[in-house]
């Protein structure tokens, strides 16, 4: 089923587990994706930047999502990641996703919050979930860059002024973690998730879930957080496979035959974390 940020979260804290939010970088990705939805029965969260989304036409990825959605009896959520113009999450809004991220974590806490309060009075009446952040996370992702020097852990004074102003139902937090970041492992700050996760209900959400350990994935859910997001391993999963399978292509050969592998080894990568997220045996 089609389902806002929100229902999808209210579905996977009933059950004390967290979902998943995977990031398609083009449409081929989307069917497989769901695929490992419906081969474990859990719920999936697909997003995408706003840049994918011009790419593919936000209309024509509602338009997939919410097909393939409605043939599953879990919740599927369509969300804008990582968003910063209020124009791309107006866009993303009418054309029928189901959530949207604000992203104003590298302005001034009043700033973010006057902001964040725009597009949940554009969102909210329209359906449309809100996450938005606070505390800056490090790393690269889809073009933007925020080095070490910039980052910040979120601070649990900010979290209780900007909640006081602003109803969202999603909040990202920076405990540690590192878009892009897959080949060293992440400092994790259990303390300070603990703190925020113990002071306020709100859904949690871990951005950069691809540099942490399966243990420590289970620990932030224990502890509160109940939307991981995943991008750099469907990445490289996918790349890794695609140079594999067209470097023996023939120029005549249909896509079909070297695109369906990428697409599994995702299905795969997908299914795995989920379990990891369910809280079942860590198995990646
Ligand atoms: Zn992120």
């Amino acid at each position: 089923m089609y389902a806002n940020l929100k229902e999808t979260l209210a579905y996977a804290k009933e059950r004390g587990i967290a979902v998943g939010a995977f990031n398609a970088h083009c449409l081929e990705m989307v069917p497989a994706m769901l695929h490992a939805a419906k081969e474990t029965n859990l719920p999936i969260i697909i997003q995408t930047t706003a840049g994918t989304a011009d790419y593919v036409g936000y209309d024509v990825f509602v338009a997939v999502v919410k097909t393939l959605a409605e043939q599953l009896p879990v919740p599927v959520t369509l969300h804008l990641d990582h968003a910063t113009d209020f124009a791309k999450i107006k866009q993303a809004v009418d054309a029928g996703y189901s959530s949207v991220m604000f992203d104003g974590s590298t302005l001034p806490i009043a700033e973010n919050i006057e902001k964040t309060l725009e597009v949940s009075a554009y969102a909210h009446p329209r359906n449309v979930s809100v996450e938005a952040e606070l505390g800056i996370i490090g790393g690269a992702e889809d073009g933007v860059m925020i080095d070490s020097t910039q980052v910040s852990f979120t601070q649990p004074e900010e979290v209780s002024q900007f909640l006081q102003h602003v109803t969202v139902d999603a909040l990202a937090l920076s405990i540690g973690t590192t878009h892009g970041q897959y080949k060293s492992k992440a400092n994790l700050q259990f303390d300070l998730l603990e703190t925020i996760a113990n002071n306020h209900a709100r859904p949690l959400v871990l951005h950069g879930g691809t540099g942490v350990k399966d243990e420590d994935i289970q620990k932030c859910v224990t502890r509160g957080i109940v939307k991981i997001n995943v991008g750099t391993e469907l990445l490289i999963a996918w790349t890794r496979t695609a140079k594999h399978q067209f470097a023996k292509a023939d120029l005549t050969d249909s896509l079909r035959n070297h695109l369906i592998p990428c697409n599994e080894q995702i299905k795969q990568v997908i299914k795995a974390k989920m379990a990891v997220f369910a809280l079942e045996k860590a198995s990646v």
